[in-house]
């Protein structure tokens, strides 16, 4: 038997509880009519949680929104097959590695489409003028980025056409002679007459 937290909740004291997993268990054990929910509180009390109510078992266990779900264990097994396999798969390159451009273009264009339904259902995307003023600045510290990105690799390239140029020619530039010592004997100061 597995938990799986759905919702941690701060303020609830079998999510905060240092021992939360086992006790998790306890309260799949009242699930399963195995123990009921008084015998349960003892137990749950035992492992630290200070004063634990029913109220404390029905939000935190059988609540709309659940905090925790106990998951049997082949279903544990059978996500864990899943995924060992895509990991397998990536390693012998059965699965592309991602690509991270292509990877966020995906994911923007999902997260626009679902926040198009939603405006199109008629419901608020609580866009305000702090949100606008923010893609607008972004938006533009991004074109300076990309001017920024263009004009080092110009350069970049520039300077690698210069080394390679002057590989190219190395071979054919004529060796260079020892220069003519200037004898400081022969250097006559002209004075004015
Ligand atoms: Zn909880």
């Amino acid at each position: 038997m597995a938990v799986r937290v759905l919702k941690h909740q701060k303020r609830c004291k079998f999510c905060a509880a240092a021992k939360s997993a086992e006790v998790n268990l306890v309260l799949e054990r009242v699930r399963n009519g195995d123990i009921g929910r008084v015998a349960a509180l003892v137990e749950i009390e035992a492992l630290g949680v200070v004063r634990p109510s029913i109220e404390n078992i029905k939000s935190h266990f059988y609540g709309k929104t659940p905090h925790v779900e106990v998951i049997p264990d082949e279903v544990v097994q059978e996500e864990n097959a899943q995924r060992a396999e895509i990991v397998r798969k990536i390693g012998t390159g059965e699965i592309e590695m991602a690509d991270l451009d292509e990877g966020l273009r995906f994911l923007a264009t999902v997260y626009l489409e679902q926040q198009r339904d939603k405006y199109a259902d008629g419901k608020d995307l609580g866009l305000t003028h702090d949100h606008f003023l923010k893609l607008v600045g972004e938006s533009t510290k991004r074109k300076t980025n990309d001017a920024q990105a263009k004009l080092l690799d110009a350069l970049g390239g520039g300077i690698g056409m210069v080394f390679e140029k002057a590989l190219r020619d190395a071979p054919h530039a004529p060796a260079i002679e020892a220069g003519d010592v200037i004898d400081a004997d022969v250097t006559e100061v002209i004075e004015d007459a």
